[in-house]
């Protein structure tokens, strides 16, 4: 049974500050090579078919009009509106080629556009790329449809969220960051309360069904009073959601980082300082805390669907549709499809070269064997409902659990001893001191974790 508390132990954390994955898929991308083909990825999804199961759609439009420098997104910052005609030219050729290998009976239940910046496009060219995504996937209409969008404010009137509404997306989530002016000049990112404010008003009266704030904690010059600040607007805003994540300075892998005066950063125990009065703030005015950077209204669907095991990490996070096959189009986006993940090229250059030679733009990916498929579903399991329990898990795998992951059970004990779990002979509850750390205790059962942990390749775990 989960729980929905959390509790900061600043020791703890401390003492558990590696770097990690965050399990948006298992395995990681880490683990991606270029030995998966084209031809596997389109043999993969012709044979998808034969389940039924319905579609995901993930569309990538990786353009943004100024650079954020905090960023870490696959993005393009750019004001060529030919760069841009070219990319959709070849996004449109990709939904072509990619829809040939799906049946039209699967239903598009979910639909993720991400950036960049998506509302770079205008109402038009938005509504142009629904009519093509429309015509060559049939799409859920019902109101079970979950079709969310990424909307920087300061890309977006009032009459563009009721565009977006009409268009079909029920969802959206909008980059706040921080409203403290010394922040946002620091960043580059400058967006007034008001602009947002009448944003999310323009939301609710266009009917969306859920509205998401994403926040960042560790940017230069943030302070806990500053940030308290932030916080104490943003909760008035009453969002559905808050996505609260953490700065991870890598100047060496993310230019634009550069721009940042690494002086100007918080020191690590104010980032933690921040972390904690965020959480008390949140859990305060009413909101759970779903797991990893995710709080959430109690009404709203992600804590309900925690609660009736419907809950999934996916790419997007947490998300509440379990059982679609991903189907990923843009530049660097991954695809999640029967028992394989496929990347497309993370350069643009090569993505379009690839589609302009009528190939898909796939460059790398996985096939998960039937060991990778046990232990993605014990991380969900701990990532989403913070229990598992083991003969529970057993019947539904045809496994003898304490068997199985002998090893891994007896390497949990230091985190038992540490109170980040309970462990007994019947399974693994993860306390609220542990919910934290959600990482930690799952890479217990990551058989790929070793070399790359510690890299850059994964941020710290707070
Ligand atoms: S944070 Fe978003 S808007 Fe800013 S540069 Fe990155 S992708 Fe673009």
């Amino acid at each position: 049974m989960s729980t929905d508390s959390v509790c900061f132990d600043l020791d703890l954390i401390r003492r558990y500050d590696s770097r990690g994955p965050r399990y948006t898929s298992y395995p990681t991308a880490v683990q991606f090579s270029d030995e998966l083909t084209v031809d596997d990825y389109i043999a993969n999804a012709r044979a998808s078919n034969a389940s039924g199961v319905p579609l995901s759609l993930y569309v990538h439009i990786p353009f943004c009009h100024s650079l954020c420098y905090y960023c870490g997104c696959n993005k393009i910052v750019t004001r060529n509106q030919e760069r841009v005609a070219k990319y959709m030219g070849n996004l449109y050729r990709e939904i072509d080629m990619q829809s040939e290998l799906f049946d039209r009976s699967r239903v598009v239940e979910q639909l993720h556009f991400g950036g960049g910046t998506p509302t770079y496009l205008d109402n038009d060219e938005m509504a142009a790329l629904l009519d093509k995504l429309r015509g060559a996937f049939t799409f859920d209409d019902s109101d079970q449809r979950q079709f969310s969008i990424e909307v920087d404010p300061r890309t977006v009137d009032e009459e563009g969220i009721r565009v977006l509404t009409e268009l079909g997306f029920n969802r959206l989530s909008l980059g706040i960051q921080d409203f403290d002016e010394k922040v946002q000049q620091a960043v580059n990112r400058r967006q007034s309360v008001e602009q947002v404010a009448a944003l999310v008003d323009a939301s609710r009266r266009a009917g969306f069904r859920s509205v998401s704030f994403d926040l960042i904690y560790g940017l230069p010059h943030q302070s806990v009073d500053s940030f308290g600040t932030t916080l104490d607007t943003v909760i008035d805003m009453r969002p559905d959601r808050f996505a609260v994540y953490n700065y991870a300075h890598l100047p060496q892998r993310f230019k634009g980082q550069r721009m940042i005066n690494a002086d100007d950063i918080p020191a690590p125990e104010v980032k933690l300082d921040i972390l904690e009065h965020t959480i008390e703030r949140l859990t305060g005015a009413g909101y759970s805390y779903i797991g990893m950077d995710h709080f959430a209204l109690p009404e709203d669907e992600l804590v309900l669907a925690r609660r009736d095991g419907t809950l999934q990490r996916n790419f997007q996070g947490y998300s509440t549709h379990r059982h679609c096959d991903l189907v990923a189009l843009g530049v660097s986006s991954i695809s999640g499809i029967g028992n394989m993940f496929a990347q497309n090229s993370i350069t643009t250059m090569e993505y379009e070269t690839l589609l302009e030679n009528d190939t898909l733009p796939i460059r790398k990916g996985i096939a998960v064997d039937d060991d990778d498929l046990l232990r993605a579903d014990v991380i969900q399991a701990l990532m989403c409902y913070d229990a598992l329990d083991y003969d529970e898990f057993g019947r539904e795998h045809e496994i003898d659990f304490r068997e199985y992951f002998a090893k891994e059970i007896k390497r949990l004990d230091p985190l038992a001893d540490d109170e980040l779990i309970e462990l007994d002979t019947s399974g693994i509850r993860i306390t609220p001191k542990g919910r934290l750390l959600l990482r930690n205790i799952a890479m217990t059962f990551d058989r790929y974790i070793g070399s790359e942990q510690n890299t850059d390749r994964f941020s710290k775990a707070i």
